[in-house]
């Protein structure tokens, strides 16, 4: 039995509840996983999910969640992952990306207003961090927000935000105090999209991800109420930190999907295919790829699951968390090159859907945080963990 839906890893529930959710992919995604392609997804099939329970898996139930954990969002992330991508992170970016600061860190009236329809698929989310000059470096963030008498006046530019031109409510960061530094000078708010002085200037025309939109935002005079803006004025950045751990645990478990669903055609397709009178598994140069295949995605599984556990249980899941993503997404990349290889010129044809895969996977290690700054993140725990201060 694969690792996947062994025992040894999962409780009997998480195993149910993974053939609940491939049932639905089935039945729901995969029949029309080559036309979301054209995209943008239809509103109706985040409603879908929603009305699934898969918007909800870490939200409270007095927002419509069913509050199961991060082990669970993992089972949901890898099995849509497995059947469209550019879904699941259109999914993944209203419930987990928005969804989880707002949820963490926003009042009952703010839960109920910004919450819960996203929880229920009715409303879509986004969030607002990187900008035309700001990617990795969130600190040095040229967004401001400024107070007019109780209101916030925003303006600035985000870019690359995915359902960007889709979404009602925006998770805003901005610098709400220039004199200090942004760990202390940032604010995040909840903006609503139809608000005056919003707009979108483009969704950009991406590699890969074809189901989903990603845009360029630019936010013009747009005035937010008290009751809008996320925790404390000043309390930006950590909200930012906070929500990184999950959302890169979910990643993680969404490169699974890519890979796995490659990985599964090409064992098939090697078995079947012949040359030189024999099956193409029977070569070295085939076999050995399958077996670096499984190899990757059973590590990435255990890996994503460890973080997912710590998460689970309170505990703090940087290290782990940046382990998790990296490897998968790596191991996701690769997997998809190796399977595309196995099908030879059939692979790099649209009759098989590994190169859209292929083409999905390379975002992931550049998006929710590069590789390099994950190495970075990864060597500072180490040190932390060898010389505590
Ligand atoms: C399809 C897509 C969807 C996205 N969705 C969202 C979203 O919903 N919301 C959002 O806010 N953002 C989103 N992003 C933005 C994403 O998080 C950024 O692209 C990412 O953080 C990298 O920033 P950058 O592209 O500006 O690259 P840069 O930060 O400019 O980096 C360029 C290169 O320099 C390297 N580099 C930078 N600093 C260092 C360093 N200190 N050490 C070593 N190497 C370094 C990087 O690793 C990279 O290789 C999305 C991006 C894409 C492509």
């Amino acid at each position: 039995m694969s690792a996947h839906l062994s025992t040894v890893l999962w409780t009997e529930e998480e195993l149910e509840f993974r053939r609940e959710v491939r049932e639905f992919c089935d039945r729901e995604i995969a029949p029309v996983a080559d036309e979301l392609e054209k995209g943008p997804y239809p509103r109706e099939m985040i409603r879908k999910l929603g009305r699934a329970g898969y918007m909800g898996v870490l939200h409270e139930k007095e927002v419509g969640g069913t509050k199961r954990g991060v082990s669970y969002e993992i089972i949901v992330a890898e099995e849509i992952s497995a059947t469209n991508a550019g879904l699941d992170m259109a999914r993944m970016a209203s419930t987990t990306l928005y969804g989880m600061p707002v949820s963490k860190f926003g009042t009952p009236e703010q839960k109920k207003k910004y919450l819960e329809p996203i929880v229920k698929g009715d409303k879509i989310g986004c969030i607002g961090i990187t900008e035309p000059n700001v990617g990795s470096d969130t600190a040095g963030m040229q967004t401001r927000a400024e107070r007019d008498g109780d209101e916030w006046v925003i303006n600035g530019e985000k870019r690359f935000i995915t359902n960007g031109s889709q979404a009602d409510y925006m998770v805003c960061f901005a610098i709400t105090d220039p004199t200090v530094h942004s760990k202390k000078g940032m604010s995040a708010f909840i903006v609503d999209t139809k608000t005056d002085g919003f707009s979108v200037v483009k969704d950009h025309d991406l590699m890969g991800m074809k189901s989903a939109r990603v845009s360029h935002l630019r936010l013009e005079d747009v005035r937010v109420r008290p009751g809008q803006v996320l925790g404390e004025p000043g309390q930006g950045f950590p909200i930012l930190m906070d929500e990184l751990d999950s959302e890169r645990t979910a990643i993680a478990a969404e490169a699974i999907g890519y890979g796995r669903t490659p990985y599964e055609i090409a064992v098939k397709y090697a078995n079947e295919r012949e040359q030189f009178g024999r099956k193409i598994r029977m070569f070295e140069g085939v076999s050995f790829k399958i077996a670096d295949m499984a190899i990757r995605l059973e590590a990435a599984r255990a890996l994503t699951l460890t973080a997912a556990r710590m998460l689970d249980r309170g505990m703090k899941a940087t290290k782990q968390a940046s382990i998790a993503k990296l490897y998968a997404t790596e191991a996701a990349i690769q997997i998809t090159y190796d399977a595309l290889q196995i099908l030879g010129g059939t692979g790099y044809t649209t009759d098989y859907p590994i190169e859209r895969f292929y083409r999905d996977a390379r975002l992931m290690t550049i998006g929710g945080g590069t590789a390099e700054i994950l190495r970075f993140l990864i060597q500072r725990e180490v040190y932390r963990e060898f010389f505590p201060k």
